[in-house]
């Protein structure tokens, strides 16, 4: 018979951060450019160059330190990761490992049976990225690009207190809406300004020792690390029912085939022979830059939450998707700014937005609209210039062009027919073309109004004001 197994996973996770330029040279850290053109003698590793640390990635690192409940390391440092690989031109990084800026933190993370847990955070280091290796555009050599060498990065290292993959996920999400809100990263899986290593082994339930763990590398999306861990698990399970063991290794886990394959045996801290690097100063981080850099704290979710029930008015159904993302929030604040209307606002996100969101597989950091696009918008249906069903067909084209509604309307002819004289005219036709509908009606059948609502705004091409229409053909028929 089978043993009564559990999970236990932590989790690495590398966050590009969003300065502008690189973490110790004045080079972009811009995505892309022509291969090796954001690069300098410093992060291309030339002998005789020296770093000189950016500030604004200590603010960030120390501000998401402090967002996930963190203390503060005020005197750190920095020290040299040494290994030989072509995508590291130093022959090291430069990480931290004795004195991390950030340590002993926690998240809450909430789970779909409303249960909360606690995930604590070991450490979180500063260092810098690698750089990156093309091997399969030509048949007999690999090109290296630098241009990513040196952008900063954070890496959050947590406890093995994660027990499945739905506390993993939890975990991400609440890291990655944390980072957002700070403005310190996109924190974008898919395009690697969010990545997670997953740590994983298997024990007995009730065991106090944890059994042998592998790490897991290139996770891109939550549905890849969801099918790793469920993958990983299972493998190790087999193992340990087949009386084997579990070999301390670094796996690549590919989505495609669903199974993991071992890249190289899972170093150790020792194995990288680190030492404090020469060439930069330790950091002291003074009693009144920390205090700076907590007064610029944004107000997170849970602040925002507890405002928007206060002064918007709107059901926390609402307030809690929009809250779920800094995007949504910002678009939510502009756009009631603009038109004082909180609640249709809201509808405009939760409706049209998400739909749309979803059928084009986006998240909300990738909306390009202006709020004050949305905002004009709504005052056109308000105002009666457009139907509702012509503003969803202009707002899908605010969507992703951004058009201003009211020249859009304008050009498009869109604008809502008010005219009681052209509206009763062709209310008229449709009666005289449709007796049948008519004869429904007037025999009880109250629905058939709907059909003759629908064909009078197919006649008059949707913009039809459809209460009037409504108004009309009652009148008409109960006449
Ligand atoms: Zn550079």
């Amino acid at each position: 018979m089978s043993k009564n197994y559990e999970t236990v996973i932590g989790l690495e996770v590398h966050v590009e951060l969003a300065t502008k330029t690189k973490i110790f040279c004045g080079c972009t850290t811009a995505f892309g450019g022509a291969p090796n053109t954001h690069t300098c003698p410093v992060c291309t590793g030339m002998p005789g160059s020296l770093p000189v640390l950016n500030k604004k990635v200590v603010e960030y690192a120390a501000a998401v330190g402090l967002a996930t409940n963190c203390k503060i390391t005020q005197k750190c440092k920095f020290d040299r990761k040494n290994y030989f690989y072509p995508d590291n031109p130093q022959n090291y990084q430069i990480s931290q490992l004795y004195l991390p800026i950030c340590r002993d933190g926690h998240v809450d993370i909430t789970l779909a049976d409303g249960s909360t847990k606690q995930v604590r955070i070991h450490e979180i280091h500063m260092e810098e990225d690698a750089g990156k290796l093309v091997h399969d555009e030509y048949d007999d050599v690999s090109y290296v690009d630098y241009n990513r060498s040196g952008v900063p990065l954070i890496e959050i290292v947590s406890e093995p207190d994660m027990r499945s993959a739905e506390e993993v996920i939890a975990y991400l999400e609440k890291l990655r809406q944390t980072i957002q809100y700070l403005g310190a990263s996109d924190c974008k899986l898919q395009e690697g300004s969010m990545r997670a290593d997953v740590n994983l082994s298997i024990r007995e339930v009730g065991a106090s020792e944890f059994g042998t763990r592998t790490e897991m590398k290139n996770l891109n999306s939550f549905t890849a690390i969801t099918h790793a861990i469920e993958g990983e698990t299972e493998r190790q399970i087999d193992l340990l029912e087949a009386g084997k063991e579990v070999e301390q290794q670094t796996r690549r886990w590919d989505d495609n085939n669903g199974e993991s394959y071992p890249m190289r045996s899972k170093e150790d801290a020792h194995d990288y022979r680190y030492f404090p690097d020469p060439d930069l100063v330790p950091l002291n981080i003074s009693d009144e830059w920390l205090d700076e850099i907590r007064s610029n704290q944004p107000e997170f979710k849970e602040e925002k939450a507890i405002r928007y029930r206060e002064e918007f008015g709107i059901p926390d159904y609402d307030i809690g998707l929009i809250t779920d993302s800094k995007k949504l929030a910002d678009i939510f604040e502009e756009a009631t700014a603009e038109c004082g209307e909180p609640k249709k606002v809201s509808n405009w996100i939760l409706g049209e937005t998400m739909r749309i969101l979803k059928e084009k597989s986006l998240d909300p950091e990738d909306i390009t609209f202006s709020p004050a696009n949305l905002a004009k918008l709504i005052k056109l249906v308000d105002g009666g210039t457009i139907n509702g069903s012509v503003a969803k067909e202009v707002f899908a084209n605010i969507f992703d062009e951004d058009v201003d509604p009211e020249a859009y309307v304008e050009e498009h002819g869109l604008k809502q027919v008010n005219d009681e004289g052209a509206l009763k005219a062709c209310v008229e036709k449709v009666i005289a073309d449709n007796p049948q509908s008519v004869l429904d009606y007037k025999g009880g059948k109250v629905q058939a109004i709907g059909y003759l609502v629908g064909q009078t705004m197919k006649a008059m091409k949707g913009k039809a004001n459809p209460g009037m229409v409504n108004q009309l053909l009652k009148e008409m028929l109960d006449k």
